[in-house]
């Protein structure tokens, strides 16, 4: 695996390994579910390229970019056993030297939920997806399903600005109980990470409820009463797959969706509603 960190050799690197070049985006700290997006570019795509950049641009004043987990190394030999051809890990005056100002806004898409709790979170990973894109020029982008808005703001960067990529999504990857896998995992205590699989519990509750023909209302009337009481929830919700708009039943091409707190840890998880 080839490694750059500036601009000039990621883009002399990416320019001369063949094509289709499929790219995985992370912040690092990575796990079977950021593998499984690498996985699923090894199998589509000649050439694989990710990146390691934890973007302070998406982080709110009060929110956990200094903590954030960082394992530059662990992560190179996971990226490299996985079979990344090309690792591209900046630095953050590499990606935003002096005097860069440029924002992507994508609209409403980010106003609700996600873009609701952690305003201007949704602005700075346009940014920084839209950097990486002019940098790596990829021929697939490979998204986390686990990150549902994320990856409709980003499929609607990439129509509105026509950038010449496809974007795929990926599965989310859970541990045995149900559990989506993120980075912020290990945040969790061991009391909160025993009580943090009822997020996932709350949202198969909400979505069993809809498809027996009951009223949103009651549907998240039971995905709360499914959470644990140790959880504070966020949000709970139905949600329009392509708009992020919320929805008032159950209808073709949806999504039930969720965030709650456990202790300063803040999971988020969904559920495709077929
Ligand atoms: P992050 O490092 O959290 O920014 O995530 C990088 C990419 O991995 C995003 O596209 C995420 O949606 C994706 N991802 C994170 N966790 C999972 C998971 N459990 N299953 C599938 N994809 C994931």
């Amino acid at each position: 695996m080839q490694v750059a960190t500036t601009v000039a050799q990621a883009r002399a690197l990416f320019e001369i390994f063949p094509r289709p070049l499929g790219f995985v985006p992370t912040m690092g700290a990575l796990h079977d579910g950021h593998l499984a997006l690498v996985q699923q570019a090894r199998t589509e795509c000649v050439s694989v390229a990710a990146s390691v950049f934890v973007n302070p641009l998406q982080f709110g004043v009060n929110e956990d970019l200094a903590a954030y987990p960082r394992d530059l190394e662990g992560d190179e030999e996971k990226l490299a056993q996985a079979g990344v051809d090309l690792l591209f890990a900046p630095d953050v005056a590499t990606m935003y030297p002096d005097g860069f100002s440029t924002a992507i806004d994508v609209g409403p898409i980010a106003a609700h939920y996600e873009g609701a709790i952690r305003p201007g979170h949704f602005r700075g990973v346009a940014t920084v997806v839209a950097k990486l894109l002019g940098i790596v020029q990829p021929s697939v982008l490979y998204l986390g399903q686990k990150d549902a808005q994320q990856t409709a703001v980003l499929r609607k960067l990439v129509r509105d600005l026509e950038y010449p990529v496809h974007v795929e999504i990926v599965p989310t990857v859970r541990e045995p109980d149900g559990l989506a896998m993120s980075s912020r995992n290990a945040y969790l205590t061991p009391e909160q990470r025993g009580a943090a699989p009822t997020l996932h519990g709350a949202l198969l509750a909400m979505r069993e409820r809809l498809e027996a023909g009951a009223s949103k209302q009651e549907a998240i009337a039971a995905a709360l009463a499914a959470l644990s009481p140790a959880a504070l929830p966020d949000y709970f919700d139905v949600v329009d797959a392509q708009t992020f708009e919320p929805l008032d039943a159950l209808a073709p091409s949806s999504f039930v969706v969720g965030a709650a707190r456990f202790g300063e840890t803040r999971l988020l998880d969904n559920l495709w509603i077929a």
